[in-house]
């Protein structure tokens, strides 16, 4: 199996390239083709898996292949609960999008936000955030969640034992019903699963 072979794009291909990926991942060749068909995925998945790029990879791709919004309002978000990870997955976002037209950033507490706050105002395709700094901003009218079309919801379990579940559900409450989500977790509770069942529509579940 080839990431090719997956049908991603060459600009894609080539960015996967330079990082060195000769074959996806197991988590990336099942992932990868149902999310370009645009299905939700609830997916069982532990760091180090090669799941960011599950997600990201045809993230890009759906993104890409239409023209950017004026104004660029935000149209994919990926919610993770550590400043850590959010880094993480934006240093992966910013070099699997090298060679496409994508704008994306990262967000979280701890921080001075005005830096945050000056870059949203530019326009961003891609947000990653962890949920108490999104909603902050969100309440000081700094992004607005209405044009979200694809949700990512990355290591979920982490993010229910952190206690941000309120924090979630808010969010949901302020982006569009009809969207694309995805949602990864190393475990499945009854807790997870009951999230899932919230959020996701008929969702196909993935294994790593
Ligand atoms: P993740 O599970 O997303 O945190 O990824 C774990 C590590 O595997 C990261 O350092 C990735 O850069 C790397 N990685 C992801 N996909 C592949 C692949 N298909 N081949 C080799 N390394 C990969």
């Amino acid at each position: 199996m080839s990431f090719k072979s997956l049908g991603l794009s060459d600009a894609l291909l080539k960015a996967v390239s330079k990082k060195g990926y000769d074959t996806p991942s197991p988590i990336q060749e099942k992932a990868i083709p149902l999310v370009l068909g645009g299905k939700d995925v609830l997916a069982s998945a532990q760091t180090g898996t090669g799941k960011t790029a599950g997600f990201t990879l045809p993230l890009l791709q759906i993104l890409s292949k239409a023209q950017p919004l004026r104004h660029r309002p935000v149209r994919a978000l990926v919610l993770t609960p550590t400043r850590e990870l959010a880094a993480q997955i934006y240093d992966n976002v910013k070099e699997y999008s090298e060679f496409l037209d994508i704008r994306s950033t990262v967000i979280f507490g701890g921080v001075n936000q005005r830096p945050q706050i000056a870059t949203l105002r530019k326009g961003i395709d891609v947000l990653i955030a962890t949920p108490g700094r999104l909603l902050d901003l969100h309440n000081q009218k700094a992004l607005s969640l209405a044009k979200v079309e694809i949700l990512v919801l990355d290591e979920a379990d982490r993010m229910l034992d952190m206690g941000f579940i309120h924090d979630i559900k808010k969010v949901m409450a302020i982006m569009p019903r009809k969207r694309q989500n995805l949602l990864f977790s190393a475990t499945f509770s009854k807790d997870i699963k009951k999230l899932a069942g919230d959020i996701l529509n008929n969702p196909v579940l993935v294994e790593a």
